[in-house]
């Protein structure tokens, strides 16, 4: 069966729905992206200024640690100084976990099995009811329970230590759940997912874990978040990397644009240059990248290197610039529409695409 329509689109899985702050998470809503804070909320103007560069790259969920009472002691004001919904991810403990509810947090992401005592769970759950938030069950391949981590089928284990899970939250008529079984094995990610996925309705947060440096780590994430996004699974996504999180969120809009979702801002389309190039692809594409903020709508911008492909990938752009001899000739919506020469044609390039923006 395809799972992928004739506007390009893929055919998602139909899911529950749950509200984190202003997000919705499932159903038709845009798939999300999420970053968690490498900075502990002690310290806490750093906290807040890198809660600010996510935002400003894109994120939609910021999730935080709150592995103590001293960090949960700050999450009132956290939640005062971020306008972006925020996640409490919390193991063990329950009194963190009303904390962050007490706090205003939009959402918990706790194992209810880590926490034990079933009116320790209740209570949580309860807490989260009255206030709406949802809770993101989190599995992942190297904390499975006991009797379920040296199974040979890691993927199934996920599943069923994600079921029991959810069996806990629903036995207590919590029905807010987001689940997320994740690997550094892209294939056993990818398999848990797409088996709970045949058995559930619940929403679907997806990502690969532990995934390493941003170069290989972002082809681990394509390869898994991708596949099944392609397959119509995942309503939310978090890229796991070594290092600044906004690179997360970098990698999270290429993976959603490559596979056919909605991520506002401009699409670059830029050739790989060869012996034909008459002008320097490279330098220019970075330039536009760097100083373009992400803008509400959806504009695909093409840096082609010469006349003699360019035109194609120019003309399909909204606006494209295809290299010459003396400069570039300028496309907007497939038509030619002015050229750019002289020294220095990154400025010119930049303020044609500007204009274009405020159209
Ligand atoms: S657009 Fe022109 S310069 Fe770029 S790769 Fe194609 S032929 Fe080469």
């Amino acid at each position: 069966m395809p799972k992928i329509d004739r506007l390009q689109q893929p055919i998602r899985r139909q899911t529950r729905e749950v509200r984190v702050g202003r997000v919705v998470i499932g159903s038709s809503a845009h798939v999300s992206i999420q970053s968690m804070l490498s900075v502990p909320l002690t310290d806490f103007s750093q906290a807040v200024a890198q809660a600010e560069r996510l935002a400003e790259a894109g994120c939609d969920i910021i999730r935080v640690a709150v592995p103590d009472k001293r960090t949960a002691a700050t999450l009132k004001e956290f939640r005062q100084a971020v306008k972006l919904p925020l996640v409490a991810d919390i193991h063990f403990d329950y009194h963190l976990a009303l904390a962050a509810v007490d706090a205003g947090f939009d959402k918990l992401r706790i194992n209810p099995g880590n926490i034990g005592d079933p009116e320790r769970v209740k209570a949580v759950a309860e807490a989260a009811k009255n206030r709406e938030i949802p809770i993101r069950i989190g599995v992942n391949a190297g904390s499975l329970p006991a009797d379920l981590a040296n199974s040979p089928d890691t993927a199934q284990a996920m599943v069923t230590a994600a079921l029991r899970e959810v069996e806990h939250l629903e036995s207590v008529d919590f029905r807010d759940i987001v689940v997320s079984m994740k690997s550094h094995d892209v294939l056993a990610t990818v398999r848990a997912n797409q088996i709970f996925a045949e058995m559930s309705d619940i929403p679907i947060h997806l990502g690969v874990t532990e995934a390493g440096l941003p170069g290989a780590g972002t082809i681990k994430n394509a390869v898994g978040i991708g596949s099944l996004l392609l397959d119509g699974i995942g309503d939310t996504i978090r890229v796991s990397l070594t290092g600044d999180p906004a690179l997360e969120i970098v990698a999270g809009r290429h993976i959603l644009r490559a596979s056919g979702h909605h991520v506002r801002g401009v699409e670059l389309v830029s050739c790989p240059t060869c012996g034909r190039s008459r002008v320097d692809v490279e330098s220019i594409a970075l330039e536009v990248e760097r100083r373009i903020p992400i803008i509400d709508k959806h504009i695909v911008v093409a840096i082609m290197g010469c006349e003699v492909n360019g035109p194609g990938e120019a003309r399909d752009a909204d606006i494209g610039f295809a290299g010459t001899a003396d400069g570039f000739i300028v496309f907007e919506k497939g038509e030619v529409c002015g050229k750019i020469s002289g020294e220095c044609p990154i400025e010119a390039i930049i303020k044609r695409i500007e204009a274009f923006i405020m159209q």
